[in-house]
């Protein structure tokens, strides 16, 4: 009918969906995870609407997730009866991805030759919808959002289109029905029609999801002839709120991949609890490897918060600073109104409450990680927590104690400020360090020379945040981070000074000669100590701004 538009996909869309179809990721049954842990944020949002919105005439009585499959028709459907969609949100969320990092992750694995690391990335990116593509031939969506009344029919094979039909009659909510590819399609591909294939991967995968998932199975009747009867295959525990020794480490990594939307495991898992005035419920988790998003300009925070079970919003930035933006998980407040806004909540006096208690909870669990763990985080996130030296001057002393940084003391080892600050030698009072693009332009530098003469040790810090947080703290433990680009390090014995100034006083002339042929382009010439063995260098005044600092503003255009 004229009814039908075919579309097509978005261009990025359309490359992971031939990943998809092309099965490049070996672990099929996670599609059965993506599609219950869409239905289950639909479920969210319908409860959420009709608490908030009690004159919007949507059912939200008996809310669930129900699995059907037809062994005939070689079909497995997944139906919920929650917000649905209008035919342009199926358009904009199903023909396209707005993820951040898609485009940066299709050409990573345009441009790999490693199957094993492919595997990891899409892993990490996470392919939603689309990874029924895996199982799947043909994918139906029926779609209606709650409180309109026509609904929407998708259908794609995940070639390059997709059509799009409007329907007058569809139950409220979304059922994507998948059509099977032949088991012996592929050596990852279980038969999706079998109940107990269903069965374990719903135990496996969505135990904790918080709506019933339901199957109408064959149970043996009392005279051996099977009757059917319809189980609601998990559990339904909000992870949460459940006390620590009754979660496994499973059931955890299970729900830290539901709501990280990443498939590896978590680095750390932090639950607790707060009680008192202001009762809450967090599980939080510390992910093993930086999203691709990390640094994006409107780069999201992973902590999702629920009041009493009740999923209220993603990406609350009330409760976790910007600089902690990698930290997965939930926080269940018992104490809020469901309609609470994100304004509202930046004031609130018991969000700030918590949202310390959650902060000082993750810098003390970072601080208590194993050696071995914590190498991993700081390579994946250092350079974002050392973002908090500048957001977050209450914990600056516990963020200063988790920096490490490379330096001349042993090129193989990182070292923390509190070592540095022991192997001082005798004499020293300051805490030098150099930045730089990378290790081996600064270690060139002529400026490291006096300090190698002398033996001391030098912090090499390459991160473009490096430049700035130094400046703002200032000092460690009561020593000047000083840089060694920077105005005159006093380096010298008494002995060496008064040998300096005779020397300035030889060399007057040349030194006012030069200072004048040299009158454009610097300051002052001086004679210095500081180099051994390169014959002149260029230094900026101790309030100048360091050459990479420079750099830096005027890539910014300033
Ligand atoms: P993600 O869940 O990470 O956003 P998906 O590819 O799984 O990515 O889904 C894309 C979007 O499509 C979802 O964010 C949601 O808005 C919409 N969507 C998918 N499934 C459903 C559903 N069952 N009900 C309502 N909306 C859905
Ligand atoms: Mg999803």
């Amino acid at each position: 009918s004229d009814r039908v538009e075919t579309l097509e996909f978005q261009a990025e869309a359309r490359q992971l969906l031939q990943l998809m179809v092309h099965s490049i990721y070996s672990n099929k049954d996670v599609f059965l995870r993506e599609l219950i842990s869409n239905a289950s944020d639909a479920l969210d949002k319908l409860r959420l609407t009709s608490l908030v919105d009690k004159d919007l005439s949507v059912d939200a009585s008996d809310l669930h997730i129900e699995i059907e499959v037809d062994r005939d028709a070689r079909t497995l459907t997944v139906r919920d009866n929650g917000i649905g969609m209008s035919r342009d949100e199926v358009v904009g969320l199903i023909g396209t991805i707005a993820k951040s990092g898609t485009a940066e992750l299709l050409r990573t694995l345009r441009e790999s030759k490693d199957a094993a690391a492919d595997q990891d990335l899409i892993g990490q990116f996470g392919v939603g919808f689309y990874a029924t593509f895996m199982v799947a031939d043909r994918v139906t969506l029926l779609t209606r959002r709650a409180g309109e009344t026509g609904g929407t029919r998708w259908e794609s094979s995940g070639e390059g289109t997709y059509s799009v039909e409007a329907v007058d009659e569809a139950p409220q909510g979304t059922s994507v029905t998948l059509h099977l590819k032949p088991v012996d399609a592929d050596d990852n591909l279980h038969d999706y029609t079998a109940e107990r294939t269903i069965r374990e991967i719903v135990k496996r995968y969505s135990d904790f999801i918080a709506w019933p998932i339901r199957m109408s199975v064959d149970v043996p009747g009392e005279d051996g002839a099977a009757t059917r009867e319809v189980q609601t295959l998990n559990s339904m525990k909000a992870l949460w709120a459940r006390s620590r020794d009754e979660v496994d480490e499973a059931e955890y990594k299970e729900f830290y991949r539901h709501v990280a939307h990443d498939w590896a495991d978590p680095l750390e898992t932090i639950h607790m609890r707060g009680e008192g005035t202001f009762e809450y419920e967090a599980l939080l988790f510390l992910p093993s490897h930086a999203p691709l998003d990390l640094f994006a300009p409107q780069g999201r925070r992973g902590v999702q918060l629920y009041v009493k079970r009740v999923f209220i919003m993603d990406d609350c930035e009330a409760l976790i600073p910007n600089y902690l933006r990698f930290v997965k998980g939930v926080v269940d407040a018992h104490d809020l109104s469901l309609n609470i806004s994100r304004e509202i909540l930046q004031q609130d006096r018991q969000i700030r409450a918590v949202r310390r208690r959650l902060v000082k909870k993750v810098l003390g669990t970072l601080k208590d990680m194993s050696a071995e763990s914590y190498r991993t985080f700081w390579t994946e996130f250092g350079p974002v927590v050392k973002e908090g030296l500048l957001e977050d001057p209450d914990n600056t002393e516990a963020l200063l104690d988790l920096v490490r940084a490379a330096s001349t003391h042993d090129p193989a080892e990182p070292t923390t400020l509190r070592a540095y600050v022991e192997r001082m030698k005798d004499g020293q009072t300051e805490i030098y360090y150099a930045t730089g693009e990378n290790r081996a332009t600064i270690e060139n530098s002529p400026h490291l020379e006096a300090f190698r003469a002398k033996g001391y040790e030098v912090l090499i810090l390459t991160d473009p945040v490096d430049e700035v947080w130094v400046e703002r703290v200032g000092a460690y433990d009561g020593r000047t981070l000083r840089s060694v680009a920077k105005g005159q390090v006093d380096l010298e014995t008494e002995e060496e000074k008064e040998k300096a100034e005779a020397e300035r006083q030889e060399y007057a002339d040349l030194l006012t000669f030069l200072g004048g042929a040299l009158t454009d382009s610097v300051k002052e010439v001086r004679l210095s100590t500081r180099l051994t063995t390169s014959p002149a260098c260029v230094v900026g005044d101790a309030h100048d701004m360091t050459p990479t600092l420079e750099k830096m503003y005027r890539a910014m255009g300033q």
